[in-house]
């Protein structure tokens, strides 16, 4: 029997090992351990991965990075935030914080991204931005979304902590909003050995400002121009980040060969399970591979658990039935998409480390149960 958790943060340093001890010990001989040059060569090669007209403001966690960039953009206490609520409870807590009040929408099933034609139904004169995330490492239609909020007047703001590296088009996640957010906690495709995260945007007075925003509203030092507290990516992370992100490309690519090896082998398993569609537009970087289970979800991952396989809901209790937030929306039955896919989603193991014969494992044990069953 084979051990394969859902996560392996040991392995995960493994193939930059070399690497990160050198950026540990170039901060530690330093001596500059906040808002330093490691802070902004990583700021710089994040930024280029992007593009050349991409700013990156490192900051916190990638709440933080979220709640920055509606401030950035101009959200004020107040205003409306349109926000999907299957993505845990960052992308709401974060409006929530802002000041701002949370405006609850449903997803596409295909993307599990926020739904176009959402933003028709639900903006009011009061909304000022939506929350775009871009789940499981596949891209929402930010294409529509980006044209349809534009066109009322909203900022759109890409949530991409579990999108570093995806395309649509060719386009990178990130690069097609006015500001995105991206999280380096550990289990991202690009994480950090503690927490972090960045803002990033091509516009100019929106890294202005979240520059701002992240250091007490300073300009210079002991000067607010802002009223804000303070938000930072510590140096010793951001060099560690600055050591593994010439890995992500490839472990990316290890993410899809992976992926491309679970389609394979859980094609043929009959109706119990909805795999995730390919799609030829997208270049999707798998953060999470998640299937959908019509049926006895709870005795599979038990079945999985005594084979030596971790899995996962991510996540099982959408935002708007949670009790700090119902208040903000209409209950049970008011995302009937979100919910039925709270219902049905089930996480496989997917990291690079994993071998394709680790897969193969997952894959045979998902098949045995679905012939064992009724
Ligand atoms: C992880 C995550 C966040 C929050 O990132 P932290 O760094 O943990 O604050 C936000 N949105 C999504 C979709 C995430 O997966």
């Amino acid at each position: 029997m084979r051990n394969i958790p859902l996560n392996d943060l040991r392995a995960s340093v493994r193939e930059a090992r070399a690497e990160i001890d050198a950026a540990i010990a170039r901060v530690l001989d330093g001596g500059w351990f906040i808002l330093g040059p490691e802070g902004e060569a990583f700021e710089r090669a994040f930024a280029a991965y992007h593009g050349p007209d991409a700013h990156c403001i490192g900051v916190a966690s990638g709440t933080d990075a979220l709640r920055i960039a509606l401030q950035a953009v101009g959200v004020e206490p107040g205003d409306e935030v349109l926000v999907v609520t299957n993505a845990g409870i960052p992308p709401v807590a974060a409006v929530v914080a802002a000041g701002a009040r949370p405006v609850f929408c449903d997803v596409d099933p295909h993307t599990h991204g926020f739904d176009p034609a959402d933003i028709e139904r639900r903006a009011t004169p009061r909304t000022r931005a939506l929350v775009a995330v871009h789940l499981y490492g596949r891209m929402a239609a930010i294409d529509q979304i980006v044209a349809a909020a534009h066109s009322h007047g909203l900022a759109v703001i890409e949530d991409c902590a579990q999108a570093h590296g995806a395309r649509l088009h060719g386009r990178m996640a990130g690069t097609s909003g006015d500001a995105a957010a991206f999280s380096f906690y550990p289990t991202k495709n690009l994480g950090a050995l503690g927490d972090g995260g960045a803002v990033l945007t091509s516009r100019p007075d929106v890294a202005d400002r979240a520059r701002l925003l992240r250091n007490y509203g300073w300009r210079q030092q002991y000067a607010s121009e802002l009223h804000s507290t303070n938000s930072r990516l510590d140096d010793l992370q951001a060099a560690i980040l600055a050591a593994k992100l010439p890995h992500l490309d490839g472990s990316n690519a290890k993410r899809r060969e992976l992926a491309a090896i679970y389609h394979q082998q859980l094609a043929a398993i009959g109706d119990l399970l909805t795999l995730p569609e390919p799609d030829a537009d997208r270049q999707d970087v798998h953060h999470l591979f998640v299937v959908r289970v019509r049926r006895r979800r709870e005795e599979l991952r038990a079945f999985l658990k005594e084979r030596g396989v971790g899995s996962g809901v991510h996540y099982p209790v959408p935002a708007h039935l949670q009790a700090p937030y119902a208040s903000y929306g209409d209950g049970a039955g008011s995302l009937p998409i979100t919910e039925q896919l709270a219902a049905e989603i089930l996480s496989l193991p997917l990291y690079p480390e994993l071998t394709p014969e680790d897969v193969a494992y997952v894959a045979e044990q998902v098949r045995a149960f679905a012939h064992s069953g009724t």
